[in-house]
């Protein structure tokens, strides 16, 4: 693993790589032949996702135009109604959205949705971007699936700088027309195997799908190069007492689709898998390392001493993270994530800046190497020490974060 080569991952991956395009499979593609540029059998799994086009979106306040994206999966049509700017979500700020188009400040989470519904709300609108940056982006995103269980609103996101401008004007009426086609679309996992000397297995995940605009730079071909780095360490040492299966991801961005997809057809494989490492934003400039653990404290205790004993800053917690680490945890694999996260006024994901820029090679090969020698010493322990058993705590935030149940307010 060197600078170059880091950096030459990070140019020849510098663009869009949303779920299910031609982007995201030429991607899949290039990642599969590095891993076998180092020896390994690599292949990819695709999968179904739900894809849409969008032909024509247009949203009006009082007759005048507002740059808006239609959301893709929302269904086509209009709907013309009085706009209510809801800041609070409350029981009394949603009863007032009857017959409205919402205005949100917040993304349009499940319940939110359903809620707001409900409550007779007939449109919703949501924002991107910072009224303090020169940009006026709006992102591309999904009502999905998973939200709208089959229940359809026409949703339209604006820039930051519309929305401010959108409720100083208090318009009397907006009207959201899409028009869309609806179909399935095919993501695709990229799997590659360092067999162990055993029939058990650790695995790594690593989404390498981006957002509309992103080029996911840091979020997440980071991850996916920390993959490689390990699978490069760790290839010269095998077979160790565990087989390493190195998967890296399709549409994570779109609700964790591609470790999913992943866990359900290798269900079956579960059972023999011991731990799951992810890495979601490593390798930045700036940024404090952490691990999310979804596993026993046990685990959490053990990285502190880990980390210190190399004089290695780290935050570790017990708790989930939302990436691939969790279908894992969910189907009872002690799964764990490891990221350096830098505060939003130094790298804001999910945007145009999220960019090469950001990374440094040199924090990359440092990530990584912690990082490899953490998997090591779990891949070829006697056993692997941690227990399969998923704590409570955890297994309840899995049920509120898969919406199983909802979130108790405050
Ligand atoms: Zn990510």
């Amino acid at each position: 693993m060197t600078q170059e080569w880091i950096r030459e991952i990070l140019d020849r991956t510098d663009c869009v790589r949303f779920s299910g395009s031609a982007e995201e499979k030429a991607a899949a593609e290039y990642l599969k032949s590095l891993c076998e540029a180092q020896g390994a059998a690599a292949w990819l799994e695709p999968f179904d996702v739900a894809a849409a086009e969008i032909r024509s979106e247009c949203l009006t306040a009082d007759g005048k135009e507002i740059p808006c994206r239609g959301y893709l999966l929302c269904g086509s049509g209009s709907v013309e109604a009085p706009l209510c700017y809801l800041p609070n979500t409350d029981a009394a700020s949603i009863a007032s959205a009857k017959g409205k188009i919402v205005l949100l400040d917040s993304s349009l989470t499940y319940w939110l949705y359903h809620d707001l519904l409900d409550a007779g709300a007939v449109g919703f609108i949501t924002y991107a971007g910072n009224v303090h940056y020169a940009d006026r982006d709006i992102d591309r995103i999904a009502l999905r699936p998973y939200v709208s269980h089959g229940r359809k609103a026409l949703c339209a996101r604006i820039n930051a700088k519309d929305a401010f401008d959108l409720v100083q004007a208090a318009p009397k009426m907006v009207c959201i027309q899409i028009d869309q086609t609806e179909y399935t679309a095919q993501s695709q996992n990229v799997i590659a195997e360092v067999p162990g000397r055993t029939d058990e297995w650790i695995t790594l995940t690593a989404h390498y799908d981006s957002t509309s605009l992103s080029h996911g730079a840091y979020d997440n071909m980071t991850g996916c190069i920390g993959l490689l780095g390990v699978l490069e360490a760790l290839k010269e040492k095998a077979p160790l007492r565990y087989g390493l299966r190195f998967i890296f991801c399709g549409s994570e961005e779109l609700g964790l689709l591609g470790s999913k997809a992943y866990t359900a057809a290798h269900a079956g494989e579960l059972e023999k898998t011991a731990l799951n490492i992810n890495l979601d934003m490593i390798g930045t400039y700036m940024g404090r390392f952490i691990a999310r653990v979804s596993a026993e404290e046990k685990l959490v205790h053990f990285l502190e001493y880990f980390s210190a004993q190399r004089g290695w800053g780290m935050d570790a917690r017990q708790d989930i993270y939302s990436s691939d680490s969790t279908p894992f945890a969910d189907r009872g694999v002690p799964a764990l994530s490891f990221a350096r996260l830098a505060t939003p006024s130094q790298a804001v994901i999910h945007t145009r800046y999220d960019t090469k820029h950001l990374i440094s090679e040199g924090q990359m090969i440092a990530d990584t190497e912690f990082i490899t020698a953490f998997t090591l010493g779990m891949a070829d322990a006697a056993k692997c020490p941690v227990s399969r058993e998923i704590p409570e705590a955890v297994k309840e935030k899995l049920d509120e974060y898969l919406l199983r149940k909802r979130k108790k307010e405050g």
